[in-house]
């Protein structure tokens, strides 16, 4: 059986871009460079197997997925990834498991030119647990409590594909096989929204990524900003993969609005801003949607042909995520 610093070194030593990293791996504390006029920005997302992931979810998609949900939550507050800490409780020492799971660690961390400078390897139940650490210019960063009246609600991508993937995989809804594919990748590989939540640091007015459902998350900006907003179920940007498959709005509605695990960004813009917004986001060919407005009612509205929907009825009892 290898040691665990023989794992380390063979799993976890990646390879190494940043020069802001004095000390990485292989000392007893990582020693990291945070460039003047910037703050450091703080994460930490845990997965444990069973709860947050299936257990045959394969080794490349567990580990793509524990950075994936924790670079999320730097775009939500417009921040640059930098470093991040990987805490792992393994079963057993499978290699073939830890290989899969390095590389495929290693290839996202590249595609931000993330470094892993640290961890802790025990045994154990399977659970992963990662700390992300990333910069902002100082006073820049996006916060769920700075919501304003007559702000724009925006969502980036599409909406509802990875509940529909989840529901489909506890077998609860049969799936066309030709959207399969795309479903899955949409809940096994969603892709953090980082570019745009550096983008939205001179146009958001506040911005959470969305992990728990849209009506739960953008919820959390209207109780932070003490606002309410109006939403329109119609402009919620599904996928064509969601429409071919699902065509009734009562399975539609609980999916959209209470599913999870779509990482996109949920945010609001300035009125006054919304026209260059838009135009830069289509330049850069981001997607997003407007949704609706924020406005000085509490509490969160959503239409459907002008009638409202009672989103609470739609939500958690239907089809809950952790
Ligand atoms: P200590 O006993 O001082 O905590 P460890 O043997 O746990 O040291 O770790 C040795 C080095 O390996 C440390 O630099 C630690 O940050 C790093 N490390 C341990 N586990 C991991 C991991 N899963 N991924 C990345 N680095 C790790
Ligand atoms: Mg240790």
């Amino acid at each position: 059986m290898p040691s665990e610093f023989d794992i380390i070194r063979q799993y976890f030593m990646l390879e190494n871009s940043r020069d802001d990293v004095s000390v990485g791996i292989g000392d007893d504390a990582a020693v990291l460079s945070v460039p003047a006029g910037y703050q450091l920005v703080q994460s930490m997302d845990t997965l444990v197997a069973g709860v947050h992931f299936p257990l045959e979810t394969s080794a490349g998609d567990i580990a793509y997925k524990s950075l994936a949900v924790n670079l999320s939550d730097m775009a939500a507050m417009g921040a640059t990834p930098a470093w991040f800490t990987l805490a792992i409780t393994l079963p057993d020492d499978d290699s073939e498991w830890l290989q899969s799971f390095s590389k495929s660690l290693a290839a996202l961390a590249q595609k931000y030119n993330l470094q892993l400078v640290g961890g802790d390897t025990t045994h154990g139940p399977l659970c992963i647990s990662i700390c992300i650490n990333g910069f902002i210019p100082t006073g820049t960063a996006l916060l769920r409590k700075n919501a304003n009246v007559k702000d724009k609600v925006y969502v980036s991508g599409t909406i509802g594909d990875a509940a529909l993937a989840l529901v489909a995989w506890q077998g609860q809804y049969l799936l066309r096989n030709d959207t399969t594919y795309y479903l899955n990748k949409k809940l096994n590989r969603p892709e953090p929204q980082v570019e745009l939540g550096l983008l939205l640091r001179d146009y958001a007015s506040a911005c959470i990524d969305i992990s728990d459902g849209l009506a739960a998350d953008l919820g959390h900006i209207l109780q932070e900003s003490k606002l309410g907003a109006t939403i329109y179920f119609e402009k919620i940007p599904l996928s064509n993969e969601f429409k071919l498959n699902v065509i009734d709005d009562n399975l539609a509605i609980p999916l959209v609005l209470s599913g999870g695990d779509d990482y996109q960004l949920c945010f609001t813009v300035r009125a006054e801003k919304q026209s260059v917004f838009e135009k830069i986001v289509n330049e850069k060919n981001i997607k997003v949607e407007c949704i609706g407005e924020i406005e000085s009612v509490k509490g969160l509205r959503c239409l459907l042909d002008n009638v409202e929907i009672d989103i609470h009825e739609a939500g958690y009892q239907h089809f809950s995520s952790d």
